[in-house]
């Protein structure tokens, strides 16, 4: 057998790439295995006009500084592919492109781990899962009773409004990518309804600069996992963002869009909602309130010399709702074309077959990125440690974090314990 790496990682996203850029100051040796090109979910999952709702600034590789001339501007994703192909290379990352990893084994005599791939074996005695934890589309089981010729696709396939077949189109789920995907179609003139859900929203902008500077600043992104998980284990997703504009669902009404209560399911060949718009309008409005007061206190604090609150046309506008409400939509009555599930993503690691690593569900038993399987990681989980785990401004910590953990259990336990 090869002698072992010190370590393997799945996966050229920007926490595999974070992962392996301080392995390669640490001088461990490793390689990167992506199963297509650098920023494969980047290049194949986001729809034509997709921005990064992270500011320029906050969208930073480890051991790099944003310098341009337009800090809090987005990047589309064409642009984030560039930026960590020239990290990769800049850095001589050791990625292996269009090598998938098939399967994951643990070698408990040979006190190593085994990743098969179509073109060989790699053994690693410590391997590094970054494989992504938000790029397989969730859908509701009801799905599949939908009429077979209605299509129904995710946000992952979603390209554009002129790709869709004529017709409506009913985007389930308000939270980031429904939002902005309804914001896409309606601007494109596409008769949208939009399924609203308890989700939160945010201003994109507050008191003169982006509300992601103001959250960095105030120490919102550091706040503990512990701190924000509820009593029942549960988080609440990330709120509704706009990547160039506050969108709200007063803002989406205004712009067309029918706002629909949350999916219930489907009677009699009729899509149901709940009747709960007016509640979902009032939840956003209030997490976004809660944001500024946040914003507010932290400046008043601080003494810090910050302009004035102005009104941002997107929240102040008035909703303009279905009356009497949309309970139900029959898809031939409404001349539904499409229907865009939103509802949410998970990763796929069915490669991994060492025991105690993922939960029942397939998803990863990690905690702060760190499992109980020796030797075994996950980086850019959301929320896995802070509010900042899982945007890409947190993985130079937790990068750092791993790869310390890494290289002291290296000195400590050459074999598995
Ligand atoms: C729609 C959407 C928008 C988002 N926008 C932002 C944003 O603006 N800012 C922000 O900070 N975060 C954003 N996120 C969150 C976060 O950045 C992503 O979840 C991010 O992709 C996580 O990075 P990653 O490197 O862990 O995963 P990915 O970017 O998914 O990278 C994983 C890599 O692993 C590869 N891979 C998978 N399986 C295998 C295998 N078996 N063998 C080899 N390689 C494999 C994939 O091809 C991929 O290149 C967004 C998420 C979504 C879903």
């Amino acid at each position: 057998m090869d002698r072992p790496f010190d370590a393997a990682v799945i996966g050229a996203g920007w926490a595999g790439l974070g992962v392996s850029y301080v392995m390669t100051k640490a001088g461990l040796s490793h390689r990167v295995l992506e199963r297509g090109r650098i920023g494969e979910t980047w290049l194949t999952q986001r729809w034509d006009s997709f921005h990064l709702n992270t500011p320029k600034f906050q969208t930073v590789m480890p051991g790099d500084r944003y310098e341009g001339p337009d800090p809090e501007g987005f990047y589309t994703h064409d642009e984030f592919v560039a930026l960590l192909e020239d990290y990769a290379k800049r850095y001589c990352l050791p990625a292996v492109t269009n090598t998938p990893v098939t399967a994951l084994t643990r070698d408990a005599k040979a006190g190593v781990y085994r990743l098969f791939t179509p073109v060989g074996e790699l053994t690693a005695r410590a391997v590094v899962i970054a494989s992504g934890s938000l790029n397989c589309a969730r859908r509701p089981e009801v799905a599949r009773a939908l009429p077979g010729d209605l299509l129904q696709i995710d946000p992952s396939v979603y390209r554009n409004p002129q790709a869709l077949p004529v017709g409506s189109v009913l985007v389930v789920g308000s939270a980031q990518s429904g939002g902005q995907i309804a914001e896409d179609l309606a601007m494109a003139g596409r008769v949208v309804f939009l399924s609203t859900g308890r989700t939160g929203r945010k201003p994109r902008r507050y008191r003169g600069r982006d509300v992601s500077f103001w959250e960095q600043k105030s120490g919102l992104f550091d706040i503990p996992r512990k701190d924000f998980v509820g009593p029942d284990g549960r988080i609440a997703g990330r709120p509704l963002l706009g990547a160039l504009h506050t969108i709200s669902l007063q803002s989406l009404s205004a712009q067309g869009v029918a706002l629909l209560g949350r999916f219930t399911g489907i009677a009699n060949g009729r899509l149901t909602f709940a009747d709960d718009v007016r509640e979902n309008i009032r939840l956003g409005d209030d997490v976004a309130a809660k944001t500024r007061r946040h914003i507010d206190d932290y400046i008043t604090r601080n003494c810090l010399d910050a302009p004035p609150a102005v009104d941002d046309p997107a929240e102040t506008v008035a909703p303009r709702l279905p009356n009497p409400p949309i309970l139900s939509l029959d898809p031939s009555e409404h001349h539904l074309a499409a229907v865009i599930w939103c509802t949410g993503f998970e990763g796929d690691y069915s490669f991994v077959q060492v025991p105690s690593v993922l939960n029942v569900h397939g998803q990863p038993l990690e905690n702060e990125g760190l499992t109980e399987v020796p030797g075994i990681y996950f980086p850019g989980v959301d929320f896995s440690s802070t509010r900042k785990s899982g945007i890409i401004i947190g993985i130079a910590e937790e990068a750092q974090r791993l790869v310390d953990h890494i290289i002291a259990r290296r000195g400590d336990h050459p074999q598995f314990d």
